[in-house]
């Protein structure tokens, strides 16, 4: 079969399903499955399709169409133009959160300062492994309370090289944590669980770990609290994601913990996503 008829029968299967862009996802496949770059799969139109690769191919078809996304089944996803390992014990990284590196990157202009980093709730590490991969005289600690989440993004920290500057810690948030950390950054779950079957069915392939925040989304806010207000270093700040119109009660929670909010920054569609925090004086 060549290649122009195995894209046109992927992208209708993929649409029959209602996935958007489905031409798109359907070169995606394609290029993963034969080992070409998307740009080949473009030109190459005629190029004929073995048995084993045309069989790879309905599988894959069959999964996305499940809906389970394509990073969770390539166990790649691209972050800050950087791979990450993914699978289902982490969240997926989503561009909208490249916005908590830029959050960093916009108030430590010295590259090459000797910063201490702190990510609670660790994850995959794309958000942790691309600050130590941008200031290479970082050091940081990195928590998860999922065994599974620290193993994957140590071996994020390995795959990029800052293994030597990055320890990874079992735990829930800071809490068995001592010291001051110049920078401490978190994208915690912050999703209300009224809004669970509102969500993309993709969305669901990322464990609800990661997910849920309660029933108002803000759980991981009134634990991070005190824990940031600890380990916070008094001219350091704390880099946090936030889930729609949450600024206002995450502000609030943190005012409690006399925390301040020195900024909001938004996402690629203009929702406030970011908070910057430091210590009230
Ligand atoms: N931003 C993710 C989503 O809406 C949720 C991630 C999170 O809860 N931190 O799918």
């Amino acid at each position: 079969m060549k290649l122009e008829a195995v894209l046109n029968n992927v992208s209708c299967q993929l649409k029959e399903v209602g996935i958007e862009n489905s031409r798109h996802e359907a070169r995606l496949i394609l290029s993963h499955i034969l080992g070409l770059s998307k740009e080949k799969i473009f030109l190459e139109k005629s190029l004929k399709v073995s048995k084993k690769d045309l069989e790879d191919v309905s599988r894959v078809t069959e999964m996305r169409c499940a809906r389970k996304p394509l990073s969770k089944i390539k166990n790649v996803k691209e972050f800050w133009s950087l791979d990450f390992f993914v699978n289902e014990d982490v969240l997926d990284p989503r561009p909208d959160s490249e916005i908590l590196i830029e959050a960093v990157t916009g108030r430590i202009n010295d590259k090459n300062q000797n910063i201490s980093v702190l990510e609670l709730g660790v994850g995959s590490g794309c958000l942790v492994v691309t600050l130590l991969h941008l200031f290479e005289n970082a050091k940081a600690v990195a928590t998860d309370i999922s065994l599974n989440a620290c193993q994957v993004a140590r071996k994020n920290a390995k795959m990029h090289g800052v293994s030597d500057r990055l320890e990874v810690c079992q735990m829930s948030w800071g809490s068995s944590l001592d010291g001051k950390f110049d920078v401490i950054i978190s994208n915690p779950p912050y999703i209300s669980l009224n809004d669970k079957n509102a969500l993309q069915p993709e969305v669901h392939y990322d464990p609800s770990i990661a997910l849920y925040g309660g029933d108002d989304g803000l759980d991981c806010y009134r634990s991070l609290a005190p824990d940031i207000r600890r380990l916070l270093s008094c001219d350091g700040f704390a880099v946090l994601e936030i889930g729609d119109d949450q600024e206002k009660d995450v502000e609030g929670i943190f005012a409690q913990e006399g925390l301040k909010v020195l900024e909001i920054k938004k996402d690629l569609s203009l929702k406030n996503r970011c908070l910057i925090v430091q210590l009230k004086e």
